[in-house]
């Protein structure tokens, strides 16, 4: 019988989670989670949030949102095991191992960053509702998720709307994938993020342009400060 249970629990965490390595495809073994150790040993970690002021990144907002934390746990690169996991997160269903990555940083930020100790609400970048209706979940609020309960923050939802779809934007300078961008969100809940220090997470830091509209929307309703998080950045 108990056998019978603990098969049952088996089946139960595989469902949440992958067999196999999301880097690799290799089996994993007992213990292992989302990735194998291999993977995970090798995991290219930018270990940004030892000096989360840095200027390469901050430029990424060019001074139109004021940043106080910002830093991304993992640099992405075509082709490698990074970009796997995102496209997981994303396309694959995979939300309890965006959660569980997310988990793994906010660990490391609990004991290493003093600074997010400061932090009041954290939120993910919302989808759009058609997005999120073809998804089925939102894979930055389980990331935000991850890193709430690690950090012991609370997370808060559905303060922002994001209004209309910004994809199919290569052929648009900065400044216009900017602007464009910057109308797609709009507050819902201003309440929960008035004088608040809000940390706004996401999936990929590329341009920053989401996150830059996403925190200007956040100070037009009186947030106190903005840090970001993300579990991957595109360097260039
Ligand atoms: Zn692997």
């Amino acid at each position: 019988m108990f056998r019978f249970i603990h098969l049952l629990i088996d089946d139960f965490v595989n469902l949440l989670f992958p067999t196999l390595c999301l880097g690799c495809k290799q089996s994993l073994i007992a213990n292992e989670r989302v990735l194998c150790s291999a993977c995970r040993i090798n995991l290219p970690e930018t270990n940004q949030h030892q000096e989360p002021y840095d200027q390469n990144l901050l430029n990424k907002f060019a001074g139109k949102v004021p940043v106080r934390f910002l830093a991304s746990y993992l640099h992405f690169t075509k082709g490698g095991v990074v970009q796997n996991l995102i496209h997981s997160f994303k396309y694959r269903g995979q939300k309890e191992a965006a959660k569980e990555l997310a988990s793994w940083y906010g660990s490391q930020l609990k004991i290493e960053s003093k600074q997010l100790q400061e932090i009041d609400v954290i939120l993910g970048v919302p989808l759009h509702l058609s997005r999120y209706k073809q998804r089925g979940y939102n894979q930055a609020d389980w990331i935000a998720q991850g890193l709430a309960e690690a950090l012991n923050m609370p997370m808060v939802i559905d303060v922002l709307n994001r209004n209309a779809f910004n994809e199919s934007q290569t052929h648009k300078n900065r400044l216009e994938r900017w602007e464009n961008v910057n109308k797609v969100f709009s507050i819902v809940k201003p309440d929960l993020v008035k004088n608040k220090n809000v940390l706004i997470v996401d999936d990929v830091l590329t341009t920053g342009a989401t996150i830059e509209a996403c925190a200007i929307e956040l100070v037009r309703a009186g947030c106190k400060s903005i840090s970001v998080i993300t579990l991957a950045v595109a360097d260039r």
